[in-house]
């Protein structure tokens, strides 16, 4: 199972549009790695992980079409997740689809947002529950309840597909003891994790600093969650965060942790 990090960016990416932050002038000058744009994934080029305004140009960059998702997952309704907006290109008449061609699977709280947006379109919505599972192809899903939005079921996603298993938690927060229970049942091969706040403070429980991300992995680490030598990778970095990819290289590399970047391919 192979995942690629479209995007590692959170809310507004770096370089943050709308700011001359230390990181977001770095990345300006320097390009590569540092560029991070709005988070999304892909697993085996088919298994679309969340909808972000940049997708059309995270497609284009990677030399990808949309034609090739078999499904559409969200985690959560904010904006740099779940851009409504973006389904409507799939149809008719922006293409000569009749109906959407892979079915969506999201929360209540945004497939009500969904259709209140395209009240008539034909598209198959399935809707999704925390420590539910669900079955796709090859794939066994299962959303995890993060700790990040009170107003709708938040999810974190375990994949697995022939015996290997993929953790994706961004946006997270530090969980609740009832999800730190429910993934004691999983050994999971590769973990990719927020890091949304970098070396900067963080008050809200939403999110993770650098000190918090190590705290979650080490934990499940001893919880025996993650299997010894499972590869980490963080994505969803803010620019307020005050860390270029090179400082984050630096700092989690004590704590056994890789940074993410845009178009990184992690298989398991
Ligand atoms: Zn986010
Ligand atoms: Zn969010």
């Amino acid at each position: 199972m192979t995942i690629r990090l479209l995007g590692t960016g959170a809310a507004d990416g770096i370089p943050a549009f709308y700011s001359n932050s230390r990181v977001s002038e770095y990345a300006r000058l320097k390009g590569g790695k540092d560029v991070r744009t709005r988070s999304a994934a892909l697993i085996d080029g088919c298994v679309k992980i969340d909808l972000p305004p940049d997708t059309a140009m995270q497609l284009n960059r990677d030399g990808l079409s949309a034609m090739d998702w078999a499904c559409l997952i969200f985690t959560h309704g904010h904006d740099d997740h779940f851009d409504v907006n973006q389904i409507q290109y799939a149809m008719h008449p922006f293409t000569d689809k009749e109906f959407l061609e892979f079915p969506i699977y999201a929360n209540g709280t945004i497939i009500e947002r969904i259709r209140e947006r395209y009240p008539s379109w034909p598209m198959e919505l399935v809707e999704t529950k925390s420590f539910n599972c669900f079955y796709l192809c090859k794939y066994r899903v299962t959303p995890i309840r993060a700790r990040h939005k009170e107003d709708e079921d938040a999810h974190n996603l375990i994949i697995e597909r022939d015996g290997r298993s993929l953790l994706y938690a961004l946006d997270t927060g530090i969980w609740t003891p009832e999800t730190w229970e429910f993934l004691k049942d999983f050994n999971i091969d590769a973990l990719i994790i927020e890091c949304t706040d970098g070396r900067a403070e963080c008050d809200y429980d939403g999110h993770l600093n650098i000190k918090k991300c190590a705290e979650m992995v080490e934990r499940l680490r001893e919880q025996g969650t993650l299997r010894a030598g499972a590869p980490v990778i963080t994505s969803h970095h803010s620019h307020k965060g005050d860390a270029t990819h090179e400082e984050l290289i630096q700092l989690l590399a004590p704590h056994g942790i890789t940074p993410g970047y845009d178009g990184m391919e992690v298989t398991v």
